[in-house]
């Protein structure tokens, strides 16, 4: 079959929206896509920032009343996407994060404007725009959730349906009340629907009812399917075990090219590796950490959370720092990690810096500058941060779970005598087995040729977006069907 038409439900997507891996997904799939005679469109909610930069929009669908208000569906292009933007002021009128209010709290309406989003999904799905028929609507995460459930539930022959989760401790949990105002059949109200723990799940009902659903990593899909990572989930994923598949993400190579990138203070490529050391020097500077090319300089580029696991990296410090290491912080997030890493470097000042913030720019600074990127989480669906890192020959430690179980190569000692080494790995993630991995990372920075060769290794490892596109496109096929 060529020419596939795949309907993408979001609601972020880089660069017109983003708080997190899901908006870098949403993104880079259509071009990436396009390899594989994919044609892929995005419905994502027009939030302020998003008509922005709808240019020459037209109107391509109309409801006079959507939950509450009149609605219409622009389409137009934007940062070379095709976009269809539901334009539905009553729920997305509204600046600043998708999800909170000004006072940091979910937008007590959520319910309603991501059923909406999934409603007018399902029904481009259905054919309710001329020209555009999908043959599969692809839903990611809780936000589009219904998008399966109104295809289920249509009482018509619907496109081919497919979820992924992103990260399944976001599972759009609702009371009872938004079921009717949901406008699906009772039947619906049921442990085979929508049904979750006597409200309304919108991510269950989308793992229950698409024809197949994904996660973003090999191991990330089978850890969900069990009780220690399965967020209340897992006996549904595991009755739907045949149905789930993990592919991985990769990264925009545009936007992450070292050789190219307008953010580092010196550009360099695996033949030209050991000119990283003008950004570490220039990564120093902007940290203010003392200036030494012989310090091993770890990083953290990552959102500040129980998830991310770095309260491990907290009880570790002190033996960074003892040995001689340095560590860099970016990130922003949950306030005790914030002043536990603030008091950190307020002690240690030249050997321990923080930046609490989200910065693009930076971040890309860290990845060509640092020797080591630490990523210690708990759990981890996939993780861009080591995919940036090695793209950039910062050696990732990582603790062995889902994507960084997936991606990172331990060196172990079978793995350095092979030559093929690309980091390090530790579990279970806990202070002690994190710290006997920074040991074994002191140890290869003693070693120049050994860490030369594994900083090369990761950068040339393949973390496009090519194998992942032709796995997207694969499953697509497997469960394409037009409404038509
Ligand atoms: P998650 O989506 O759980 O936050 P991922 O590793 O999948 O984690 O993706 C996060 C992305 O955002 C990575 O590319 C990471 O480098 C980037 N990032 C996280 N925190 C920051 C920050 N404070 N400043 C800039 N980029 C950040």
């Amino acid at each position: 079959m060529s020419g596939l038409k795949v309907l993408s439900v979001a609601s972020e997507v880089f660069p017109l929206v983003k708080t997190g891996g899901l908006a870098d997904v949403a993104g880079a799939l259509p071009g990436a896509l396009a390899g594989e005679d994919v044609d892929m469109r995005t419905l994502i909610p027009g939030y302020p920032a998003v008509k922005d930069k709808l240019g020459g929009a037209e109107v391509a669908h109309e409801y006079p009343d959507l939950f509450g208000g009149p609605a219409q569906v622009l389409a137009g292009r934007a940062a070379g996407l095709d976009i269809f933007a539901l334009d539905a002021p009553h729920l997305f009128d509204r600046p600043g994060n998708p999800y909170l209010g000004p006072d940091g709290t979910d937008w007590p309406d959520n319910g309603r404007r991501f059923a909406a989003l999934a409603r007018v999904g399902a029904d481009i799905g259905l054919g309710a725009i001329l020209g555009f028929q999908p043959d599969v609507v692809h839903a990611h995460d809780w936000q589009a959730g219904l998008a399966p459930a109104y295809l289920a539930y249509a009482g018509q022959p619907a496109p081919g349906s497919l979820i992924t989760v992103h990260n399944l401790a976001f599972q759009g949990h609702f009371p009872v009340s938004i079921f009717w105002e949901l406008g699906l059949p009772d039947r619906a109200l049921s442990f085979e629907g929508v049904e979750y723990f006597g409200g309304v799940g919108y991510l269950k009902a989308g793992l229950r009812l698409a024809d197949v659903v994904t996660t973003v990593s090999p191991t990330y899909a089978r850890e969900i399917q069990t009780p220690e990572f399965g967020m209340a989930l897992d006996g549904l994923l595991r009755a739907r075990g045949g149905a789930v598949h993990g592919i991985l993400n990769g990264v925009d190579e545009a936007v992450w090219n070292p050789a190219t990138d307008p953010a580092l203070a010196q550009t360099y490529n695996p033949l030209r590796i050991d000119m990283r050391a003008r950004n570490k020097a220039a990564l120093q500077s902007r940290l203010g950490l003392a200036h030494s090319v012989d310090r091993p300089l770890f990083g953290v580029v990552s959102r500040l959370s129980h998830q991310k696991g770095l309260d491990l990296l907290l009880h570790v410090l002190p033996r960074i720092v003892e040995q001689g290491g340095q560590l860099g912080l970016l990130g922003s997030g949950e306030r005790w990690l914030e002043s536990g890493f603030g008091d950190a470097a307020a002690s240690r000042p030249g050997s321990v810096s923080c930046v609490f913030d989200y910065d693009e720019k930076l971040a890309h600074l860290f990845q060509s500058g640092a020797d080591f990127i630490l990523v210690p989480s708990r759990f981890e669906p996939c993780g861009l941060t080591q995919l940036c890192a090695l793209r950039y020959g910062a050696t990732p430690i990582v603790s062995r779970v889902g994507g960084l179980a997936d991606t990172v190569i331990d060196g172990n000692d079978a793995a350095l005598a092979a030559g093929v080494a690309t980091g390090f790995q530790f579990a279970p993630p806990s202070v002690e087995a994190l710290a006997n991995a920074i040991d074994r990372a002191f140890e290869i920075y003693g070693d120049r040729a050994a860490m030369r060769r594994m900083r090369l290794n990761g950068m040339r490892a393949d973390v496009s977006w090519r194998g992942p596109a032709k796995r997207y496109a694969e499953l697509y096929r497997s469960v394409a069907r037009t409404a038509a």
